[in-house]
């Protein structure tokens, strides 16, 4: 999936029991499992890295969202200087 490989993994964490499970929402086929002690720590993991996937995902998109704007800006100061 190019959208992985260019924007990194885009995991979705869920518990199930004593274990904590993560897998790729564009359905890539990446993800895995830990086992946490009991319950409530790998639900409480979860949510955690949960949380802070979607956080860091925020950061990235400010600048993808730019790159348009510096290209633009690239183009047309080259147009000034011909
Ligand atoms: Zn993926």
């Amino acid at each position: 999936m190019w959208s992985c490989t260019v924007l990194g993994h885009r995991f979705r964490f869920s518990s199930e029991g004593a274990e904590m499970r993560w897998v790729c929402e564009r359905g890539c086929g990446a993800g895995g499992s830990k086992h946490y002690p009991d319950a409530d720590s790998a639900r409480r993991y979860a949510a955690a890295f949960d949380l802070e996937d979607r956080a860091s995902l925020g950061r990235r998109a400010p600048l993808l969202g730019l790159l348009p704007l510096r290209l633009w800006r690239a183009a047309s100061d080259k147009r000034l200087h011909r």
